[in-house]
Order: C-alpha cells, then structure tokens, then sequence
C-alpha cells in the first residue's frame, strides 16, 4: 500500500464539517468587512518568493518546495499568500489613485519544516490584505476583523502582541546598533552567525536557545523608531483601545519574511503549546515596489487553519440529524414510498431509507444511529388498510396516517 506523503493528511468526517463551518464563517466576516476573494494559484515563480520574502529568511533558504517544470522554469509551491496577492494586483493593474483595495484568500501553503501539532507541510491559511491606505486606520481595520472573528467563532483565551519595526529610514541606525551588539561575542547559532551581516534583524526571529539568551538583552527597535513610526503606532493603540481590543507591545515580533514595515503582529491563543501563534501579519508599504509594481502601501495577515481547529470549542458544529427515517420491506412497499421521498428531498428535507432486506428493530436501530428526528414505516398491514405510521422519535409517539399524506409530509413534522 501507498501512503501520503510526512506532513501532507486527508481531512474527513466531523474535522471536514468543522472545516466548512470555518471557512463560511470566515467568508462571512471578510464579506462583512469589505473584502473580496482572489483565488490564487498554488504553483509561482521561484523569484516572487526570493525577492519577496527575502533570501536570508528559514522560508527561503530551507522550506520551500522549488523545482524545475518540464520546460526548466524554477518553480514553487506558494509558502505564504502575501507574495502572490501583489503579483495578482500588479499583473491585472488593479490599482490607481485614491483606490482602496480588499483581498482575501483561503487555501494550502507549503513549507518543508518539521511535522508536529497544528503544523503541517501542507498547510491552510485565510488571509486578508488591504492595500492602498497608509494610514493606521487600515492596520485597525484588519485587526478589528481579527478581533471580532477570533471571539465570534470561541476563541477567547488569545491576546494580540504588537510591535513596530520601524521604517527605512529609522531601521537602518536599529540595523547598525544591534549588529554591533551581536559582534560582542555573544552566542549565536550557525545560522545566525552567517546571516546576521546580511539582516541583523534575523537572529530576533531565531528559535534556537543559544540565539534566545542573545535576543534577551539586545537593543530593542522601539528606542529607535522616528517620530513619524512613533505617532503611526500611537494612533493604531489609540483605535484599538478605543474599540477595547486588547494587546501588548512585543518588541520582539519581527516576522519570518523581510518586507514588513512599522507594524508587525502576532496573535497567540492558549493551548497550542510552544507554537502558540495562530495568525500573524504586518504592513508591507515596500513590497509591491521592490517588486517593480505599483507604489502601493499595505497590510495584511494570515491566519493559520489547523491551529484554529485545534482551538475551537467542542460545540462548534451542530450534531447533524435527520428529519424522517423510511422504514418498508418490499418493493410493494418501496413503489409508495420512493417518489413522495423524493419529493421531499426536493423540497430540502433531509431524508434517508434502507432498501435492505432487514427487520423492523434493525431499521430502527440505523433510525437511531442517524438521529432521525421522525420515522415512516409502512409493513404489508399499513398497505392493505391504506395508511403508514409516523413516529416521533423524541417524545416516542406514533400517530397513524392515510397513504396520500405521504405527498406533503413536510406538514406533518
Ligand atoms: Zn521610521
Ligand atoms: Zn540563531
């Protein structure tokens, strides 16, 4: 036998329905808050990514699933939605002046890491992107989304860590003070060691210890973000606090991909363990341009779907039933039963029969197992009196009925 491939997984059953139930949910609230869907492909250019999410990021440099294609073009397959989004825009020249756009995206990512809870190869995340606003208000309007769609769907036991990283300008003095504070003989893993002249800011990001003792004491972006990143984060608290959605300063947070500017924000959820993240996201004002698009600010997140099903409350899907249960022995029978049946189903009750040869207890047995809230039965006596025998199954009475009522039992339930 062949199995899938480590960090890939069928999703089936109850975890399937909860899967519809998010991402309705989801589509609810991106709808409620402006923003239309795109639906990315999943195979880009290996340079969108390169150029995007940076060179020296984990992303680039270990996870991604690159090849050749048939005709030798680098390809890969999309490990985060950011990238694409301003691919899509520029390519179909969706921006112009005063313009405001919504994106949304649902789907698989795919990154070469190591499986374990609530972290796969192939995983899905929902993601948001609002683009062409510069202001604070549209990091209020994506977190506000966030805030509302976290508490709305049971996950309440989260908190938003925010931070700043500054922009072009300010970064670079930040950049220079925390390589010098690096050289200081201080611990740093190999990775570290190589990629700190290229992006200093890296290592804040590295999850090895040695890297972690070091993170502790260096300087911190904060204390050197210019006044114009400083009032931007003050008003962004200001809406946040203003409409009570709770946060903290982390100014820790850099993110795993280089284009992020001033915000950049984590969202992290009890009992996920170690990888308590379950969204993330920044602004981007950069990235388009870098890319040779438009000049575009932006901002956006991702929110990761398997971590969020770990999450959910127990009661986050209804327990499916069924409205009648068919109950008959031949095909006598099956001839009377069939087309009103079908009928119904027509009509959007949800219907289920058992054409086997099985007894009476049997049937009421499946009656059960598939929670059916009413059950038909109709033997060779109902037949020849011209009746069948409804039963409800939660108050366990049964009223007997004339055969033509089988043509609109909906009134009857
Ligand atoms: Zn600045
Ligand atoms: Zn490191």
């Amino acid at each position: 036998m062949i199995n899938s491939v480590r960090g890939f997984k069928d999703i089936y059953g109850k975890e399937a329905k909860v899967w519809e139930k998010l991402e309705k949910r989801l589509r609810e609230s991106f709808s409620l808050w402006g923003f239309e869907e795109v639906r990315l492909p999943i195979l880009e250019k290996t340079e969108l990514f390169q150029r995007s999410i940076g060179d020296t990021t984990d992303i680039v440099e270990k996870e991604m699933y690159t090849f050749l294609d048939k005709s030798n073009e680098s390809v890969t397959m999309r490990p985060e939605g950011t990238a694409s989004i301003i691919r899509f825009l520029n390519e179909h020249k969706l921006y112009g002046p005063d313009k405001i756009l919504k994106f949304f995206y649902i789907g698989p990512m795919f990154r070469y890491e190591r499986p374990q809870k609530g972290r796969l190869r192939q995983f899905n995340q929902a993601g948001v992107e609002l683009l062409g606003d510069s202001t604070p208000y549209a990091e209020f309007e994506v977190l506000s989304l966030m805030d509302n769609f976290l508490e709305s769907i049971g996950i309440k036991d989260r908190m938003l860590f925010l931070n700043n990283l500054g922009c072009p300008l300010c970064r670079q003095q930040y950049r220079k003070t925390l390589l010098e504070y690096l050289e200081q003989n201080h611990n740093l893993c190999e990775d570290c060691i190589r990629r700190k002249n290229t992006n200093p800011l890296r290592v804040l990001d590295c999850k090895s210890e040695t890297c972690k003792e070091t993170i502790k004491n260096s300087p911190k972006i904060l204390d050197f973000i210019c006044e114009n990143c400083k009032n931007h984060m003050a008003k962004l608290e200001e809406l946040l606090k203003m409409c009570k959605i709770q946060y903290q300063i982390d100014p820790y947070i850099v993110r795993g991909l280089d284009y992020y500017v001033k915000t950049v924000f984590e969202v992290h959820a009890k009992g996920l363990g170690s990888q308590s993240a379950i969204l993330a996201g920044g602004r981007y004002d950069n990235l388009s341009k870098d890319l040779g698009g438009y000049d575009i600010p932006a901002v956006g997140w991702a929110l990761g779907i398997e971590r969020t099903v770990l999450l959910l409350p127990e009661n986050f899907i209804e327990e499916e039933y069924l409205d009648i249960f068919f109950i008959y022995f031949n095909e006598r029978a099956e001839k009377i039963i069939l087309p009103p049946l079908n009928n119904l189903r027509k009509k959007g009750i949800k219907v289920s029969y058992d054409p086997s040869k099985g007894s009476l207890k049997s049937k009421m047995r499946k009656a059960d197992k598939l929670k059916s809230r009413y059950v038909v039965i109709l033997g060779d006596d109902e037949i020849s009196n011209g009746v069948f025998i409804l039963k409800n199954m939660n108050l366990g009475k049964q009223i007997t009925l004339p055969l033509e009522k089988l043509e609109n039992l909906e009134k009857e339930i």
